[in-house]
């Protein structure tokens, strides 16, 4: 037993884990946590938590922190602790240079959807009013801009429907490439209490996942469908609700664009979108893919959650539309129950999109072309902005490898292990000259690095995160930063170190600006929020506490629009030296690339990376449970031990990337969305042969 002590204060503050958002009260004793206790009053989780939450936070004290900036002449020198003011001033003479030797494009930054919504509001402004450019991305181009791409394009605004209260109403959910068990605990918590009480279940997934079979829960359809095959499953489930006649014919017509609707319909209709001709492509039974549509169309109120599975892929923006076509059909949008919502992985990924860090997109989701919208911020900016689209994080690496580009600003990310090819990363990155990390540890992209700028964890620092549910929730400064400047402030130094001027006392004068900048923003404020405890938007004259469902009377767009989704297959094929597909996922009690969660007491549930192989395919290869294995593809090769399960399908691998020293994205491939360039980490063509071990 740990003595922990009485608290003596505490702050209500928000997870930066997962997309969840689950409120905390961080218990102090002095200016120390000693533990952070799930705040019943949380909208998002009333009270529950998950151990990532509840445990993981022990990395704000942890020894690797960095605390002071560095700087060094190349990557091979060692590091020297500087000044605030030297690193900065090095930061904005580096990339003066550049921009005077190469050109104003030269650079660019990358903010992260780890960082607050003010944080990232201040980077895309840096870049597209102190740089001159819109060469801005964020991380959410490696997850979810197909969701950016699809949901604006059909309904018109890029965000969940519903909030997570609606999945109470819900008579069957749908769940698409997601591990809502692992990856969402605490709203999986509900979703599961709502399929104890009788909701049906549909899960669209290679693997089986725990929601297929798990105590009181059992899919009535699991479609363990072939890697890479989403479309064609989607497509032949609406053959089956267009040809026997489930669509929502009034819903249609008075929601939708009817003569849009009927070229998609005759489309779907098509035999070859039939059932039975798409088993043979996906692997799927007709009767199950024809019995899931039917439950589908049919069942009530129908809800569809998807996660990364969805979007990973080169079709990631064609199925988020081909997920809407299904929804629009059957009238499954606009009321308690229903709906599209994306389980947005990151804490603040919604936040990211919201605040115009895609090199296309202002605040709000306004294309940087609308020369209206431009004009507003140029005048409260007072800085010209560039109308044309800037680089998207692939396109600057590839510029860096082709010399065009010289300098990058990367705000709270780890490209070099969770962006895919490795090896194209670490190349694009050598070719720099100046490249600028800020993050709280020596992460491996700093290893690229000429400077680091240490930030702040999430108990530092003032802010907003948005969560899967558009509900925009206060975070709290807990203690003091650390490293003596906050993340915001270091952007805004670096601002006006290069000559244009930000002069902001507190993050909550950013969000005034976001909400005078951005309509579906326009009444959020950090007064509000105190008020409130949260507020989803669109938040304005007409809704002033928020949007808990949205499109119920229209979509923002006006008529939803159907897309025709034509099924292609990826370029990423199989073949005799590479005969088996490679899907990945992750695990309850570690996050994304472990930066954090390794350096917790999170590490006691530590599992390493494993390979899970079908029985029938390690026997073939001589491997027995956990055996070290070599995975290979054609861009790669890593070595991690093997798990035989028939979780997977014979033909299908499955592992997790949350360990440094496996990096799966070594052998993940180069083929990406083709609208959004979001890489198709899913499906990778891979060879697994016993190995030695690393
Ligand atoms: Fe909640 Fe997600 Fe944080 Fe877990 S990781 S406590 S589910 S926000």
């Amino acid at each position: 037993i740990i003595d922990i002590g009485q608290p003596e204060h505490s702050v209500v503050t928000t997870c930066a884990y997962c997309g969840v958002g689950c409120a905390f009260k961080a218990e102090m004793r002095g200016d120390e946590v000693v533990r952070m206790v799930p705040y019943k009053d949380g909208k998002a989780n009333r009270g529950h938590s998950c151990v990532k939450g509840r445990f993981a936070w022990g990395y704000t004290n942890h020894g690797d922190r960095i605390l002071n900036p560095m700087i060094r002449e190349r990557i091979s020198d060692p590091w020297r602790e500087v000044s605030w003011d030297e690193a900065i001033g090095r930061v904005a003479s580096e990339f003066k240079r550049i921009q005077g030797a190469y050109g104003r494009g030269a650079i660019g930054g990358i903010t992260s959807s780890r960082c607050t919504n003010e944080e990232t509001f201040l980077v895309q402004k840096l870049v597209r009013a102190g740089f001159g450019n819109n060469n801005v991305d964020t991380c959410a181009r490696v997850c979810h801009s197909p969701t950016g791409y699809g949901l604006k394009t059909t309904f018109g605004t890029s965000a969940g429907t519903q909030d997570f209260d609606s999945v109470e109403h819900t008579d069957v959910v749908v769940v698409i490439g997601a591990n809502p068990t692992d990856g969402h605990p605490v709203f999986a918590s509900r979703m599961k209490k709502r399929l104890r009480d009788g909701a049906k279940l549909i899960v669209v997934d290679p693997r089986r996942i725990d929601l297929v079979r798990m105590p009181h829960v059992e899919a009535d359809y699991h479609l363990a469908l072939k890697p890479g095959t989403n479309v064609a499953v989607l497509d032949a489930m609406a053959h089956v609700i267009v040809t026997e006649g489930l669509f929502d014919e009034a819903f249609v017509r008075e929601r939708c664009d009817w003569d849009e609707f009927q070229e998609w319909a005759a489309f779907v209709a098509d035999p070859r979108n039939s059932p039975e001709e798409v088993e043979t492509v996906c692997g799927v039974p007709a009767e199950t893919i024809r019995g899931a549509a039917r439950l589908y169309a049919t069942g009530g109120n129908a809800a569809i959650y998807y996660g990364l599975g969805v979007t990973e892929h080169s079709q990631g923006s064609t199925t988020v539309m081909a997920v809407a076509n299904l929804a629009m059909a059957t009238g499954n949008i606009g009321r308690p129950g229903v709906g599209v919502n994306p389980l947005r992985g990151q804490n603040n990924v919604q936040g990211a999109c919201d605040m115009g860090s895609f090199p296309h997109e202002l605040p709000g989701y306004r294309h940087i072309s609308e020369d209206a919208t431009r004009t507003i911020f140029e005048s409260l900016w007072g800085a010209p902005l560039d109308r044309e689209p800037g680089l998207r994080i692939p396109n600057m690496l590839d510029a860096a490898v082709e010399g065009s580009f010289r300098g990058l600003y990367i705000q709270g990310e780890d490209i070099l292990q969770s962006d895919p090819n490795t090896h194209h990363v670490a190349a694009g990155l050598a070719a720099m000259e100046c490249v600028v990390v800020q993050d709280l540890f020596l992460n491996e992209t700093a290893n690229y690095a000429h400077v680091f700028l240490p930030g702040s964890t999430f108990l530092e620092k003032d802010g907003t995160f948005t969560n899967a549910e558009r509900r925009i929730q206060p975070v709290r400064k807990v203690m003091e930063s650390r490293s003596g400047m906050e993340d915001w402030q270091i952007t805004m130094a670096i601002a006006n170190a290069m000559g244009f001027p930000m002069t902001y006392d507190h993050p909550s004068e950013i969000m005034d600006e976001v909400a005078a900048l951005t309509p579906s923003f326009a009444g959020v404020s950090f007064d509000k929020l105190d008020r409130l405890g949260s507020i989803q938007w669109p938040c304005d004259e007409a809704a002033p506490e928020g949007t808990p469902v949205m499109h119920i009377d229209g979509f923002v767009r006006g008529k939803g629009r159907f897309v025709i989704t034509e099924y292609i297959p990826t370029d990423e094929r199989t073949g005799p030296r590479f005969p088996l597909l490679l899907t990945t996922g992750r695990i309850l009690s570690q996050y994304n690339v472990g930066a954090q969660t390794r350096r917790t007491a999170n590490a006691a549930w530590h599992q390493e990376d494993r390979l899970e192989i079908h029985p029938h395919d390690a026997e073939q290869r001589g491997i027995v449970e956990g055996d070290w294995v070599k995975l290979a593809s054609r861009t790669g090769e890593t070595t991690l031990r093997a798990t035989l399960t028939e979780r997977v399908a014979p033909g299908v691998v499955y592992t997790t990337f949350h360990h440094p020293d496996t990096q799966a994205n070594v052998v993940t491939t180069e083929f990406s969305d083709w609208a959004t360039n979001c890489p198709e980490y899913k499906v990778t063509a891979v060879q697994v042969a016993p190995s030695n071990g690393p």
